[in-house]
């Protein structure tokens, strides 16, 4: 039993009672499309992947993850749309009884948020939009901003 058989669509699920003494190792691709995980900046046009390590203590459920998400985001500054994978590692608790079924999918989904850039930049020295013309100052300069000795 691998854990993405267990994964139906968005879901990832874990069978308490199908955890052997040794762990479970496992690996899913989920599809975030139902998630609501959307912000204004920020897209995720392709399924993330979790790695899990499942273990099992008298009642408690111990979920060590390692996520992978690609997201396609908007630069706060010039507006130009960019791709980066964001990583996270999480160990998430569940205390369970042994015909449980514990449902990680919205722990992950909180890990991959709280991995989000607070603000997109497409790279560190994006010199952005000129406020007056809208020219995208990566690209060159405009009448408003001359070049200023830059490289
Ligand atoms: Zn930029
Ligand atoms: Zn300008």
């Amino acid at each position: 039993m691998s854990l993405q058989e267990l994964t139906k669509g968005t879901v990832m699920k874990i069978h308490v009672n199908r955890v052997p003494d040794e762990g479970l190792k496992d690996h899913a691709v989920c599809d975030p499309t139902e998630l609501d995980m959307e912000r204004w900046d920020i897209r995720l046009p392709q399924p993330f992947e979790v790695d899990a390590f499942i273990t099992k203590a008298d009642a408690e459920l111990v979920v060590d993850v390692d996520i992978r998400c690609p997201l396609r985001m908007t630069c706060s500054r010039c507006l130009e749309e960019f791709g980066q994978v964001v990583t996270a590692d999480a160990l998430f608790s569940y205390q369970v009884k042994p015909t449980d079924v514990v449902d990680i999918t919205d722990d992950v989904r909180q890990e991959i948020i709280l991995a989000y850039p607070m603000i997109p930049v497409c790279r560190a020295d994006c010199k952005g939009l000129c406020s007056a013309c809208g020219q995208n100052l990566n690209l060159g300069p405009c009448p408003h901003h001359p070049g200023r000795g830059e490289p």
